[in-house]
């Protein structure tokens, strides 16, 4: 299916917004020692994400030539020996914007709001990606595609 330059170009941009606000998210994460607390705990959360990828996702990873091989006989397809494999900018919303308790506690009081703040934000570039297409759900794209019935995931609402 070819897009046209426009539908492409605000692709693009919306990518390049959800991937700046990801990354802001994550040197939040980082700044209360969350990768120290995730190796520790071997990422237990993962094991409990199945399909988080969402068709934001996919293009991303697609169009930054970023995509890893998917290993769909482990709990996440993406999760690998080392955690997850999938890039900052292009990993789903649910995964970038999940910290459980042990590293919220380690923000103080102001990063938490900011975290919130731009999981906000976050989510509304998500909302608005299913907003405009058939196969954006923010429950992923496997189970979205269930009740597909043969779509095009980047057809027009
Ligand atoms: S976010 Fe919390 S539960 Fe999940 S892997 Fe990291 S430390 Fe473990
Ligand atoms: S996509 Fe990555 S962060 Fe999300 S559940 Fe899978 S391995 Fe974990």
């Amino acid at each position: 299916m070819a897009l046209s330059s426009e539908e492409r170009q605000w692709i693009d941009q919306q990518l390049s917004l959800i991937g700046t606000l990801q990354t802001e998210i994550h040197d939040l994460f980082l700044s209360a020692q969350g990768a120290d607390a995730c190796a520790q705990c071997q990422g237990s959360c993962c094991e409990l994400g199945h399909n988080h990828m969402t068709l934001a996702n996919l293009l991303a990873a697609i169009l930054q030539d970023k995509l890893p091989a998917a290993h769909f006989d482990r709990t996440c397809p993406f999760l690998g020996d080392n955690g997850c494999t999938l890039d900052i900018a292009v990993r789903p919303y649910n995964c970038i914007t999940f910290i459980c308790e042990d590293v919220e506690q380690a923000l103080s009081v102001e990063e938490q709001n900011r975290f919130y703040r731009l999981e906000q934000q976050l989510r509304s570039l998500y909302i608005a990606f299913d907003e405009r297409y058939l196969g954006s759900s923010l429950q992923g794209l496997l189970i979205r595609s269930q009740s597909m019935a043969g779509s095009l995931f980047l057809a027009r609402r």
